[in-house]
């Protein structure tokens, strides 16, 4: 496995090896299950697999969670090894974005909505990351889990918007054994928010049983994932939703397809789950 941190030698080395097909996962490191899972899924279907970690100072519109967010580059490096990876890019801010650096990519409407509207300017720091990670591997194949519902939908929107030569292949949901989904940042849970952290998977599944016994009303769905919620001592929505799987309009009636998503702050953790149905 090559760990680099230059961008000539991520290009070098993906040069060399141009006739193979190439698959990239991006992450911001402190490796779990859910990043492993589509490190294998990208294994299994390419013949070079690349990794970023990168800690994307523009995606956070909150300079405390930016220094908080964990790192553990060594053990990362030791996860991706046995997993077979190939070749990790592990820039530093300055290469990402040196001074004179003043191009963004922008993705409007649906940016907006949900995480958008939560955290103003992150999906706009997610896409020109993103795109500077396509420019520099070129991958054939390009590695997103579901558990970020809206940051896929946004980054096919712009691979489709930009002509990127890139396929987005998205992985499910990795969660633990209680229904958590996997996050880096369940480590700055405390023993007991970390048992009422399943809250959000409670109120998903309820209102998909709700959803599956014939409940088509917008409002009642998500009223019966705020109750969830609201029964957790700890726990306080930011938003929960229940909207169109494409443009992540709020939706007044569940016809066919949905996504179910919400952020939630566990005693200050903030959370994000969701669920597409059917
Ligand atoms: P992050 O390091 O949080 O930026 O995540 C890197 C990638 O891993 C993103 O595509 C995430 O959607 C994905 N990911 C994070 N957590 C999970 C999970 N529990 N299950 C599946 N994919 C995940």
């Amino acid at each position: 496995m090559k760990v680099f941190t230059q961008i000539s030698e991520i290009r070098a080395e993906r040069w060399q090896n141009a006739s193979l097909s190439w698959g990239l996962v991006p992450t911001m490191g402190y490796l779990h299950q859910g990043h492993l899972s589509l490190v294998q899924q990208a294994r299994a279907e390419n013949d070079r697999v690349g990794v970023s970690i990168f800690v994307n100072p523009t995606q956070f519109n909150d300079a405390k969670d930016l220094e908080g967010y964990p790192r553990n580059l060594e053990r990362d490096l030791e996860l991706l090894e046995i997993e077979g990876v190939d070749l990790v890019w592990t820039p530093t801010s300055e290469i990402v974005y040196p001074p004179l650096f003043q191009t963004y990519v922008e993705v409007e409407q649906i940016t907006r909505l949900l995480e958008g509207a939560a955290r103003p300017g992150h999906f706009r720091g997610v896409t020109t990351v993103v795109s500077k990670l396509f420019n520099v591997f070129q991958p054939h194949r390009a590695y997103f889990g579901q558990k970020d519902a809206q940051q896929v939908v946004v980054i096919k929107r712009m691979v489709e918007d930009l002509n990127f030569n890139t396929d987005i292949v998205v992985g499910a949901i990795q969660r633990e054994a209680d229904g958590l989904a996997l996050s880096s940042r369940n480590v700055k849970l405390s023993p007991e928010a970390r048992q009422q952290a399943t809250c959000l998977y409670r109120a998903l599944t309820q209102a998909q049983a709700a959803y599956e016994q014939g409940e088509r009303d917008a409002d009642k769905l998500r009223r019966m994932m705020l109750d969830v919620i609201g029964q957790a001592s700890l726990a306080q929505e930011d938003y929960v939703s229940i909207a169109h799987p494409e443009t992540l309009a709020e939706l007044d009636t569940v016809e066919d397809r949905a996504l179910f998503s919400m952020a939630v702050f566990v005693d200050g953790v903030r959370l994000i789950d969701n669920m597409l149905i059917p």
